[in-house]
């Protein structure tokens, strides 16, 4: 069961302790306290673990403390929707908005390469109106041999581009919990020009040492991005051990499944599941069509599969897209050849924008 208390309640205030004391003496159930912590109000949320059938939800809704009372099912208990269309869904961040109502797109490098390259695509996202991008400067690679990454020597020259080209929200992949404080260290000797969204790999969805790492730091949200070999209620339990931990501010990625029926492609394409992800749980969606798809292949209507994507994804109600661009695919050090060129950007989000036109359009017909 799940205790929603009124906003902004002093934990130290008569009807905060009078509640919490009522709460402890109730035999055989174990209360367990989540703080939301938001940049207008902050909300406390109690779960109530053990066998708690037996409990009136009247009877708790009438503590001092309690606004209202949610029946949640097993699964996924913070992050989760249990039937309940009011409960706060979303955060804000550095000024931007996530949630399953707003939209943004992270276009950026899939690895940072040079400054030169860093800064021809922030330009390039500043000339189009963007304040989001993804810069990776960890990579998991397959190969050990393969480029790394350059790590934290590059974050001081990326987050202080970030600052110059406007950019508040930069997804980086960390790897590792050093990675963290790293950026951390990066950011706050830069004066914190820019904000870090970290990124958990999908080779990455099952360390849950990691997990719980970035689950108790409450600096920076996360976008943890689908397992590509695991089941979505594997990968939600997965996004539930963050937010277990303290952190609820996560989003969840679709970026396609490992398989050889997803061939041409890179990945299957798995963007059908935006809607299946919003009604299970109440975390904003995001779409990689860059990694799903995996290629520059075009169609004979002259769209890129990865554009055609892309607006499947969209026109399902995404509420992010992560996709990668370089200024020199030819030169890129990781995935090249599935990134979009500068001078498709407008193109694309122009394409992107009939899509979430569409899609609020959508929304609009069946609510009528
Ligand atoms: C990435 O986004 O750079 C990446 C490595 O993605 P994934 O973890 O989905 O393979
Ligand atoms: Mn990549």
């Amino acid at each position: 069961m799940l205790l929603i208390l009124h906003p902004d309640i002093d934990p130290q205030g008569r009807e905060y302790q009078e509640t919490w004391r009522y709460l402890q003496n109730l035999p055989g159930i174990e209360v367990r306290r989540h703080q939301v912590l938001g940049e207008i109000q902050s909300l406390t949320e109690i779960y109530l673990l053990g066998d708690t059938h037996a409990l009136e939800a009247s009877q708790i809704e009438s503590l001092p403390a309690v606004e209202r009372v949610v029946r949640i099912s097993e699964a996924y208990r913070i992050l989760g929707r249990h039937s309940d269309q009011q409960r706060q869904s979303g955060f804000r961040y550095n000024g931007v908005e996530f949630s399953q109502d707003s939209f943004h797109v992270f276009a950026g490098l899939c690895a940072v390469d040079t400054a030169e390259h860093v800064e021809l695509m922030l330009q390039a996202l500043q000339a189009n109106g963007q304040q989001c991008t993804r810069m990776g400067a960890y990579k998991p690679r397959t190969n050990p041999y393969s480029f790394q990454g350059h790590g934290a020597q590059c974050l001081p020259w990326v987050f202080e581009l970030a600052g110059k080209y406007g950019i508040r929200v930069i997804a980086m992949e960390v790897t590792h919990e050093s990675h963290i404080e790293e950026i951390d260290a990066a950011l706050e000797a830069a004066g914190r020009p820019t904000g870090v969204i970290l990124q958990i790999g999908t080779r990455n969805i099952q360390n849950f040492e990691l997990l719980k790492v970035i689950g108790r730091q409450n600096t920076y949200p996360a976008l943890l991005k689908r397992g590509f070999g695991i089941s979505l209620d594997e990968s939600l339990n997965a996004a539930e051990y963050l937010a277990s931990e303290g952190n609820s501010r996560v989003i969840f990625c679709l970026r396609g499944m490992k398989s050889e029926f997803g061939h041409p492609h890179r990945n299957l394409v798995d963007f059908a599941q935006v809607p299946v992800l919003k009604r299970l749980t109440r975390m904003p969606v995001c779409i990689d069509p860059s990694h799903s798809v995996g290629t520059r292949d075009v169609a004979p209507d002259g769209i890129l599969d990865l554009a055609h994507a892309t607006a499947q994804g969209v026109i399902a109600g995404a509420n992010m897209v992560l996709v990668d661009f370089h200024p020199r695919p030819e030169r890129a050090l990781v995935d090249g050849p599935q990134a979009l060129l500068l001078d498709e950007l407008p193109r694309y989000l122009a394409d992107i924008e009939l899509a979430r036109e569409t899609y609020l359009k959508r929304q609009a017909i069946w609510a009528g």
